[in-house]
């Protein structure tokens, strides 16, 4: 192994990282650094510009081809699975706009094609991560790997893929084609400084099946080729040089894990069936198209949320009617009739385009988001509307508002679907005329109206990740505020339990779609307050069914009942979680 140094460390270090993909990896470290220089180092102030425009020309070329070339590795072994992964960066290299500001940067600063490409994807890459969004955060990431790529094709640098025994891969950074270029037979582990569970290399890294774990240490600066790791996936625990009793507890739970794991994946066909035989229909939440591929691995019976704004927002610009159209046609395409529930743009909070209109707000949670921001910019609702529309020609669609806290934005919206109806009508296009619209529960305004509400629209969606903002007056992005931030708050369940009366008073069907419906210890309630729909991550999806099977719903709505003789968000969480860990052995695997 190449990086070999005789250094060892000799006793046993325990570190909390943050777990990205399940599992437990123990073995070698094999450090992987693809790039080594940093941007002053690049600084060349040039004489012949035109020849670095050329030598930017052929790294540009030289990088598609090297993605083309593993995104056709990863197509041999795992199909379609992460080529949008890899479209997606194509697309980026292609981008006519960057090309245009790194050849202007070359000109004029007459610097050298290395160093106007670092410098312009440096100041690209830190738009991305100073975004309050976790999604875009990570797709930093991504632009990272595209300029140590161009940068490596500059210098004529290659990258050494060679694992030739089986290894934990430690690295600062891994992108997608980093992930796929080695040898997986020999791939036992991801431990990498940056990341979190939403960049593209922690998404393959669960569908490989490989566990991950992000550290905030730079470990890739302080461990060598060959220190002993064990990672745990679950965790986040990375353990250095681990002594003997370490790796035998760490080996059986690996052993506990694959056991688990494949009686889990067993039962994915089999339907949510409480023991007393109630069914809860399972779907799915997504944002991208890769993960309808997520979402039918994991047997979702349809798409319960589809976030597009971040569609919006990776485009970093309002993508045309004909662009969104093509978006949701695919996804709906990929999902073969079942029920996809398209969410109409929540810009606003933490979800900001670059470039638009938007100032800085005091409140931004408070401000002009979700519908609000749509119903004052009639001309984006509508084109998104019209895209919508068209697309319900190829599946079962429904349209499902954010943010809603009057009857007035419904009636409004209503008017503008209306008057996209009569415009398509008039062009000759396609669409489902029935289609339904739905309301997002996420202000208290919009729970205490719920039962008014249930006249105007077609179905409920409960996000319980605003809602408990709301009700709770705490910033759902304010890390100071976190340990205050808990839906089994009783005052948060009570608009949740009140939601799905209001629902169940009129037959309108309602699913929950933040993040508590995949939550372990507040399945049983929520069965319990009677709701039979859930939408989640569809990672999420096989061990929620597995919660599901192993419960009865008349011990749930006694749960219920019994919670709330229970004034504290901490006393509900226990009492649940010593209910669930009674029907379900496992539930370690699960989190
Ligand atoms: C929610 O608020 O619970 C929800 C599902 O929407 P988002 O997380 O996108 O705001
Ligand atoms: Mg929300």
């Amino acid at each position: 192994m190449k990086n070999s140094k005789t250094r060892k460390i000799k006793q046993e270090i325990i570190l909390t990282g943050i777990p990205t993909s399940p599992g437990i990896a123990s073995g070698p470290a094999y450090i992987f650094r693809p790039f080594q220089l940093n941007i002053s180092e690049l600084e060349i102030k040039v004489e012949d510009i035109n020849h670095e425009l050329d030598l930017f020309n052929s790294a540009i070329e030289k990088v598609l081809r090297q993605l083309e070339n593993a995104q056709k590795s990863s197509e041999a072994y795992y199909q379609d699975q992460f080529s949008e992964i890899f479209e997606s960066q194509k697309a980026f290299l292609k981008d006519p706009i960057l090309i245009n500001e790194i050849k202007q940067e070359i000109q004029r600063s007459q610097s050298s094609a290395a160093f106007a490409i670092s410098k312009i994807l440096s100041k690209k890459s830190e738009y991305f991560i100073n975004l309050e969004n976790r999604y875009f955060r990570e797709r930093a990431y991504d632009i990272i790997d595209l300029k140590h790529k161009l940068v490596n094709a500059l210098l004529g640098i290659d990258v050494d893929y060679q694992l030739t025994t089986p290894a934990i891969v430690v690295a600062e950074v891994l992108s997608p084609s980093d992930t796929v270029n080695f040898n997986r037979n020999f791939i036992l582990g991801f431990l990498t400084d940056k990341g979190g569970r939403t960049s593209h290399a922690a998404i393959m890294a669960r569908g490989l099946r490989i566990p991950a774990v992000v550290n905030r240490y730079n470990l890739s600066q302080v461990l060598h080729d060959g220190d002993y790791l064990i990672l745990d996936g679950f965790t986040g625990a990375i353990i250095i040089n681990p002594t003997e009793e370490t790796r035998k507890k760490y080996k059986n739970k690996k052993a506990d894990f694959k056991k688990f794991e494949q009686r889990l994946y067993k039962e994915i066909e089999l339907p949510a069936v409480t023991l007393d035989g109630v069914r809860i229909q399972m779907l799915a939440n997504i944002e991208f198209v890769h993960e309808v591929n997520d979402a039918r691995i994991n047997k979702a019976e349809g798409i319960g949320l589809f976030r597009t704004e971040s569609f919006f927002i990776e485009q970093q610009n309002m993508p045309s009617e004909d662009q969104q159209f093509s978006f949701y046609k695919q996804v709906i395409e990929q999902m073969n009739g079942n029920e996809v529930t398209i969410r109409v743009l929540d810009l606003g909070g933490d979800k900001i385009l670059p470039n638009n209109e938007y100032q800085t707000e005091m409140n931004p949670f408070l401000g002009w988001r979700a519908i609000r921001f749509l119903l004052d910019r009639p001309s984006i609702f509508k084109a998104q509307l019209r895209a919508i529309l068209r697309a319900s020609a190829y599946g079962n669609v429904q349209i499902l508002l954010p943010m809603i806290s009057s009857v007035d934005e419904i009636l409004k919206t209503k008017a503008l679907i209306e008057e996209v109806k009569k415009s398509l009508l008039f062009d000759k296009i396609e669409f489902n005329p029935d289609i339904k619209l739905g309301a997002m529960i996420e202000t208290p305004a919009a729970a205490m109206l719920a039962d008014i509400l249930t006249e105007y629209v077609d179905f409920f969606s409960i996000g319980t990740n605003d809602l408990t903002q709301y009700v709770l007056a705490i910033d759902r992005t304010n890390e100071k505020v976190s340990k205050y931030f808990s839906t089994f708050n009783p005052a948060v369940l009570n608009f949740v339990e009140a939601t799905i009366k209001a629902a169940e008073k009129k037959g309108l069907p309602i699913t929950l779609c933040g993040e508590f419906a995949a939550v372990p210890e507040a399945i049983p309630i929520l069965l319990g307050m009677g709701l039979r729909s859930l939408s989640m991550n569809p990672f999420s999806i096989a061990g929620a069914k597995k919660i599901i099977r192993s419960l009865k719903l008349s011990e749930c709505e006694k749960l219920y009942q019994d919670i709330k003789n229970y004034h504290t968000a901490d006393e509900i969480e226990k009492a649940c979680s010593s209910f669930v860990k009674r029907q379900i052995s496992d539930l370690q695997y699960l989190k």
